[in-house]
């Protein structure tokens, strides 16, 4: 029988493999820094060269959970991101975002560097939620909850539409044919 978890608001039951990232939150191997109310770690599968997550310490399920309480929360997650950033790969570009449907539990910020040049890169959907509206602005799920009091999060049929676009090159207009094709158009946009 699969082991599966309850998320802190009692809503739907969490598969035991999408708690992962609770575990790695405690290892030292992936911790790159730490407060008393987030995590910052080295994602397990990175995107990219280099590509980190943020979590918070207390048992966030996901973006569905957040009400304007998290406001603070969720500014200091960016924050803290930042800084490390700042300080551990100044000239490396960076984008921040949030999937609109994660696969896995405990809300996470993604934190990943835009040279998209990595093994684990391996899908077009690993492609388009990363670089299509799938990837959520952090500051706009802020203004959603100061405004709305929870975050307006696309349809599934949209997430969908999302996953299923054309692959199209983040940096300039071309469309490639496959992945292999986009991997290696990756590379000519590194300096
Ligand atoms: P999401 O689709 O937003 O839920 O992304 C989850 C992220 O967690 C992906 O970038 C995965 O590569 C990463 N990941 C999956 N399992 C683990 C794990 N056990 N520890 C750290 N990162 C993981
Ligand atoms: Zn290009």
């Amino acid at each position: 029988m699969k082991r599966k978890a309850e998320d802190s608001h009692g809503a739907k039951p969490v598969p035991f493999w999408a708690m992962g990232l609770l575990k790695t939150m405690k290892d030292p191997k992936y911790i790159l820094n730490s407060d008393n109310q987030i995590t910052i770690i080295k994602d397990m599968y990175p995107k990219a060269r280099h590509h980190f997550l943020v979590l918070p310490n207390t048992d966030i399920g996901s973006l569905k959970t957040l009400t304007k309480d998290h406001v603070p929360l969720l500014q200091h997650m960016i924050k803290f991101g930042q800084n490390y950033v700042e300080e551990h790969h100044q000239s490396v570009a960076f984008k921040f975002g949030y999937h609109a449907e994660a696969s896995m539990f405990r809300l996470h910020l993604h934190i990943i560097s835009e040279d998209m040049d990595s093994l684990a890169l391996k899908t077009k959907k690993h492609w388009n939620s990363f670089t299509t509206e799938f990837f959520l602005n952090p500051q706009q799920i802020i203004t959603d909850l100061r405004e709305n009091g929870q975050v307006q999060l696309p349809t599934k049929e949209k997430c969908k539409e999302y996953m299923d676009m054309p692959l199209k090159c983040h940096k300039c207009e071309l469309k490639p044919k496959n992945m292999p094709e986009l991997k290696r158009h990756l590379l000519t946009h590194l300096v």
